[in-house]
């Protein structure tokens, strides 16, 4: 690498390169000059600001079409909300010109989001921008907003509030760069959903000065000023190698060199069920059946249950589907079990630790009655796991029950470090075991999956949880049994190889990326998986690993 680029994380993959331009900063925040003569008028000028932002979104709003259009309805309600007036009406008796009080208005709900924390603390960047247009339509200004220039850019910025993501334009835009954002942020949901490549939490992109080439990778999270012609070549024909095998990218998992490794799906709604069905993968890896739970007063039936697996089953005939047993508790209560008070949810009653209860063990013995019931009618082949196994003996225990059904392949997930590191005798007592690495990330690192502000600790490069990763894939191996990944890491076309290369023995995953993982895999060898494994695995850090093995595309 050289002394100038820059790494952030790729959250939507593609290639391009063109000159950036960034974001018009936000209004300047005149002083606060003291209460206002008339309060009323000025709460009226504030409303009116809110109104002609709300106005303007939902204008957007009608121009654009799916998830863009959605985002900005939503974001359109916000202004309009009457406990934001109410909010500035308060700064104004308390003696605030009318800027500070829109200020403090939305201050005020940020500081909520942020404090319910994860997916919620993502979007207080949204009020941000509110607030700033607001600011600028009540002073006069021009709205904060997208660059124009005549020819295509990379668009670059702080952080990009939805609403300016879903007003871009995919044949002027070329790429996106922020300097903040997660993941999980709209940002990157929006970008994914318009194909434009993105690479977010980049901070060295605050030095991207308007006009510079750069060369934006949204696979590797890689951003190159002022690139040579070469090298943007290199990329740009690599991408579209890319491209062409993805749309060419069809029938059973394997490496360039013919090593089998299943591709499978995770499924986690009916509504889901006919696009992933239609998928070309040899089944489901992971079948997530809280659906069926959360939601409601009373837990459904055994005959309910047995006919919402049955429509799984049927729409996977002849190919493998892996049930995952429950896994409530935590972040998804149930509103008829009562888990007490936990200080710790994550580390609670959750998963299968369900079952020590009277209540939860009914419910596991229940869900193994439906689903042997449903396998009884249909021909997939069906395999079942149970979430947040810890130790052998929970493991032993839980593949004797699904035994005593009738249910003849069970397995466990391996997402709390102790079934990783004892992974041989895990498997000793079951069947098959898969890898959460969600979760397996989250207690390795100790770090809230739900926490934004930890998303580099929960990177699924992290070679430390890639260490657990390998002692499982190694005791799979000895013991003959398949050991495969089912955590979003599998997603990741370039993770997928390492993770092949580590030794699992599937990856399933979201079904819109099973072409581009396997058209990854396509391209490489057993022996690159493993060349690729070894580097990532002698990394320091999610970030080194990830460039260490992007120099193997
Ligand atoms: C995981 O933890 O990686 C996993 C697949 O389970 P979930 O995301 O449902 O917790
Ligand atoms: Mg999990």
């Amino acid at each position: 690498m050289t002394a100038r680029e820059m790494t952030g994380i790729g959250v939507s993959p593609g290639a391009a390169a063109a000159p950036v331009a960034r974001l018009a900063p936000p209004p300047a925040m005149p002083d606060d000059t003291g209460p206002e003569p008339d309060p009323d008028t000025a709460l009226a000028d504030a409303k009116a600001a809110l109104e002609t932002v709300a106005a303007d979104l939902e204008d957007r709003a009608e121009r654009a079409e799916g998830p863009a259009a959605e985002v900005l309805f939503a974001l359109s309600m916000m202004p309009r909300d009457p406990a934001l007036a109410g909010r500035v009406a308060k700064g104004l008796s308390d003696g605030r010109s009318t800027p500070h009080a829109i200020a403090e208005g939305f201050a005020f709900f940020r500081s909520a989001l942020e404090a319910a924390g994860g997916y919620l603390a993502e979007r207080a960047a949204d009020l941000d921008d509110l607030r700033d247009r607001a600011i600028a339509a009540l002073l006069g200004l021009p709205m904060p907003g997208l660059p124009d220039p005549d020819h295509r850019f990379v668009l670059v910025a702080r952080d990009l509030a939805p609403a300016d993501t879903a007003a871009l334009d995919p044949a002027k835009v070329a790429a996106i760069v922020t300097e903040q954002g997660g993941p999980t942020s709209h940002t990157a949901i929006l970008a994914k959903s318009m194909g434009l490549p993105a690479v977010v939490a980049c901070p060295a992109a605050a030095a991207l000065a308007d006009g510079t080439e750069v060369l934006v990778d949204g696979r590797t999270g890689l951003v190159v000023p002022d690139p040579d012609s070469g090298r943007v070549r290199r990329v740009l024909d690599a991408e579209s190698k890319r491209t062409a095998a993805l749309a060419a990218s069809r029938g059973p998992g394997r490496t360039a060199d013919g090593h089998a490794v299943q591709l499978l799906v995770n499924l986690g709604s009916p509504a889901d069920l006919a696009g992933a069905a239609a998928v070309d993968s040899e089944g489901v890896g992971l079948f997530r059946t809280e659906f069926l739970f959360l939601d409601r007063e009373t837990a459904p039936t055994v005959d309910e249950q047995a006919e919402s697996y049955g429509q799984v089953f049927a729409a996977f005939s002849g190919r493998k589907v892996v049930v995952r047993t429950l896994d409530a508790g935590a972040d998804k209560p149930l509103a008829f079990v009562d888990h007490g008070e936990e200080p710790n949810p994550a580390l609670g009653v959750r998963g299968i630790r369900l079952a020590r209860t009277d209540a939860g063990a009914s419910l596991l013995n229940d869900q193994l009655t439906a689903i042997a019931a449903a396998a009884a009618q249909h021909s997939a082949e069906v395999w079942v796991m149970a979430p947040m196994v810890a130790t052998p003996g929970e493991a032993a225990a839980f593949a004797d029950h699904c035994r005593a059904h009738g249910l003849p392949t069970a397995g466990t997930m391996i997402e709390v470090p102790a079934a990783a590191l004892r992974a041989s005798r895990v498997l000793d007592g079951c069947d098959f075991a898969s890898l959460g690495t969600n979760d397996l990330g989250q207690y390795t690192l100790a770090a809230d999956r739900m926490n934004g502000a930890l998303a580099d600790l929960l990177d699924p490069w992290q070679p430390a949880l890639l260490d657990l990763v390998s002692l499982a894939a190694e005791a799979g191996r000895e013991a003959e049994k398949p050991v495969g990944v089912c955590g979003e890491a599998a997603s990741d076309p370039l993770l997928a190889c390492v993770l092949v290369g580590i030794g699992v023995t599937s990856l399933s995953m979201a079904p819109s990326a099973v072409a581009a993982v396997r058209a990854e895999l396509a391209t490489k060898t057993l022996a690159d998986c493993a060349a690729m494994a070894a580097e990532a695995l002698n990394a320091n850090d999610a970030a080194e690993a990830r460039r260490l093995v992007a120099a193997f595309q």
